[in-house]
C-alpha cells in the first residue's frame, strides 16, 4: 500500500484525542493562537482544488493573497493550469504520495475518502475552534445535511449560497402588448396566451413559426409544477417519493402532450439543447420560457438593436392547472463541493480556524466582493461591486471568477452579490419568485448498503423513465394505455427498493 495517508490515520487520532482531552482546560499546549489570527507564524498550507472541469486554485487569486495579511495562512495550489479533468485531477491526487494539506473536491469524493481516512472528522476542531463554521452548520439551511457524511462525521465544509429563486417564467411582453393580451395569472391564461402566441403571428411576419414555449433542457422537471407534478424525488407527508410513479404524474403529462400537441411546446425540445434560447430569441421566434433570473433579461440588452421592441420579463408566479400554488422548486443552496483537511496536514487547528476565517463576516466580504476601494464600495453600508466591474466587457461574473471572487470554497455566497450583476426585471423575477419557491430535495448520505441498492437501480430506472415521458410527449405511445404497464415496469425493475433507501437515508440525516 502506497498511500501514505493511511499509515498517518492512527498517529493523526492519537494526536485528536489529545486535543479533545484539553478541551476543558483552555489552552493547547504549544499551538495557542494569537487573537483573530489562524496562526503565529506565517504558514503555507498545499491545497488541492480543481472543480467543474475547468477551476484549478490560483495562488494570484485576490482574496487568498487578502486573506494572509488577515490569517497569517497562506494556500499554495498544487493541480497545474494545464489540468481539465477535475475527477482525474482528483483521483491522481488521493492515490499519490503527497496528498496536500487542504483538498477540495466534490461531497461524494470528501465523503469517500474521509471514511477511508484520508481526511480529518472536523467535528471536535469546528466545536472548539470554529464558532463560524458551527453557526453555519446550525443555522444555515441544509448545510449540516451536506457536510455530515453517513457515519455522522464532516469531512467537509460546503460552499453554499443565499437565496432560493432559480428559475421562473418569463414571457414577451412586447407579444402580449402586441395581441393585446394580459400577463397570464393561471396555468390555464398562460396556456391562452401560449396558443395566442402559436395562432396570431406576433413576430408579424406572416408565416406560422413562433415558438410559444421553449426550454433548453429537461422541460418536464419546470413546467410540471404547473400541472400539479413533480419528475424527482421529493419528502411529503412523512414520506419520500418520487414523482415520476405517482398518479399525478400521467394527468401532467397528458397535459404537456397536449400542449405539445397544440405546438405550444418546442417541437425540437428533446434535441435543440443549450443554444435554444440564443436561437430562439435571436431569431425573434421564441415566445416564453423557464429559465434564470441571473442570465434570462440580459437578451433585453443583447437583442436591443438585432429584434425591434424585444422584451422579456417574468411572469408573476401562476397558479396550477387546479388553481392551487404549484410546488415550485428552488435551487440548492448548499452545492456538493467543499474542503476538507488531509491527514498528512501537521496544522489541523490552524487550518480549521483558517477555515473558518472564510465564514467570518469579514471573510464572506473577501469571498465575495474582494478588497474595498478596488473591487467595491461601502453604499449604506452595503457592499457594491465597482462600476467598471459590473460593465466588464467579458461580464461581471467573468471578471470575478478570474481573479477568484466566487472560488467554491467552504462559505456562504451572498445573494446581494448575483443581484448585483442582474438588471431590475431581472431583479424584479427574482424578488417575486423568491417568497414561493420551496427547497428541492436534498439528496441524502446513502449508507453502504443503500449505495448498493441505488447503484443497482437508480440509472436504469431513471433512463427508462425519461424515455418514456419522451415517447409520451412526442406522441410515439399513448399515455392512457401504456402508464399502467410503465408502473409495473419500474417496480420490475425495484423502484419500491430505491425509494425504501431514499427514504430510510432521509430520514436519518433528518434525525441529526
Ligand atoms: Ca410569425
Amino acid at each position: 500500500m502506497k498511500k501514505t495517508w493511511l499509515l498517518l490515520v492512527v498517529s493523526l487520532a492519537v494526536a485528536l484525542a489529545g486535543c479533545g482531552g484539553v478541551k476543558k482546560g483552555g489552552e493547547v499546549g504549544g499551538s495557542s493562537v494569537s487573537d483573530g489570527l489562524a496562526s503565529d507564524k506565517l504558514l503555507e498550507l498545499s491545497i488541492h482544488m480543481h472543480y467543474w472541469d475547468s477551476t484549478p486554485f490560483d495562488d494570484e487569486w485576490v482574496p487568498f493573497k487578502k486573506a494572509v495579511e488577515l490569517t497569517n495562512i497562506k494556500l499554495k495550489g498544487t493541480v497545474s493550469k494545464s489540468v481539465s479533468d477535475s475527477e482525474q485531477a482528483f483521483n491522481i491526487m488521493i492515490a499519490s504520495d503527497d496528498v496536500p494539506d487542504i483538498i477540495h473536491s466534490t461531497t461524494k469524493n470528501m465523503d469517500k475518502y474521509g471514511q477511508e481516512g484520508a481526511l480529518i472528522p472536523l467535528n471536535d476542531l469546528i466545536d472548539e475552534y470554529a464558532p463560524n463554521i458551527k453557526k453555519a452548520l446550525d443555522e444555515f439551511p441544509g448545510f449540516k445535511e451536506m457536510a455530515m457524511a453517513s457515519d455522522g462525521n464532516v469531512y467537509h465544509i460546503p460552499s453554499a449560497r443565499e437565496g432560493l429563486a432559480s428559475v421562473g417564467i418569463f414571457i414577451r411582453q412586447d407579444w402580449l402588448d402586441k395581441l393585446d393580451l394580459q400577463m397570464p395569472t393561471t396555468t390555464e391564461e398562460y396556456y391562452n396566451v401560449l396558443s395566442a402566441f402559436r395562432n396570431n403571428d406576433p413576430n408579424g411576419n406572416g408565416a406560422k413559426d413562433e415558438v410559444p414555449l421553449f426550454f433548453r433542457s429537461k422541460v418536464i422537471d419546470t413546467l410540471l409544477p404547473y400541472f400539479e407534478a413533480e419528475a424527482g424525488w421529493y419528502y411529503r407527508d412523512g414520506q419520500v417519493k418520487y414523482g415520476r410513479i405517482e398518479p399525478n404524474f400521467k394527468t401532467a403529462m397528458k397535459e404537456a402532450r397536449k400542449w405539445y400537441e397544440e405546438g405550444l411546446i418546442d417541437k425540437e425540445v428533446y434535441t435543440r439543447g443549450g443554444k435554444s434560447r440564443d436561437i430562439l430569441f435571436t431569431d425573434n421566434l421564441g415566445g416564453s420560457t423557464i429559465d434564470w433570473f441571473v442570465s434570462t433579461t440580459a437578451y433585453n440588452h443583447i437583442l436591443a438593436d438585432k429584434v425591434p421592441g424585444f422584451k422579456v420579463v417574468a411572469v408573476p408566479p401562476i397558479t396550477d392547472i387546479n388553481g392551487n400554488r404549484p410546488h415550485l422548486l428552488g435551487r440548492e443552496s448548499v452545492q456538493e463541493l467543499g474542503w476538507g483537511i488531509s491527514v498528512n496536514n501537521k496544522h489541523p487547528i490552524e487550518t480549521i480556524k483558517y477555515m473558518d476565517f472564510w465564514l467570518s463576516e469579514e471573510g464572506r466580504e473577501l469571498i465575495n466582493f474582494g478588497i474595498e476601494g478596488e473591487h467595491f464600495d461601502k453604499i449604506d453600508g452595503f457592499p457594491a461591486l465597482k462600476p467598471e466591474i459590473l460593465n466588464a466587457p467579458e461580464t461581471a461574473l467573468t471578471y470575478l471568477n478570474n481573479i477568484g471572487l466566487g472560488a467554491r470554497i467552504g462559505t456562504i455566497f451572498s445573494m446581494n452579490r448575483e443581484k448585483q450583476m442582474i438588471d431590475e426585471i431581472g431583479i424584479a423575477g427574482w424578488d417575486m419568485y423568491e417568497p414561493v419557491v420551496e427547497r428541492p430535495f436534498m439528496t441524502p448520505k446513502f449508507s453502504n448498503e443503500e449505495y448498493k441498492v441505488i447503484n443497482a437501480k437508480l440509472m436504469a430506472i431513471q433512463t427508462y423513465a425519461i424515455e418514456k415521458e419522451q415517447r409520451w410527449l412526442m406522441g410515439i405511445e399513448n399515455i392512457d394505455s401504456t402508464f399502467d404497464s410503465y408502473v409495473e415496469q419500474l417496480k420490475k425493475m425495484g423502484v419500491e427498493e430505491l425509494i425504501s433507501a431514499y427514504d430510510q437515508a432521509y430520514k436519518r440525516s433528518l434525525s441529526r
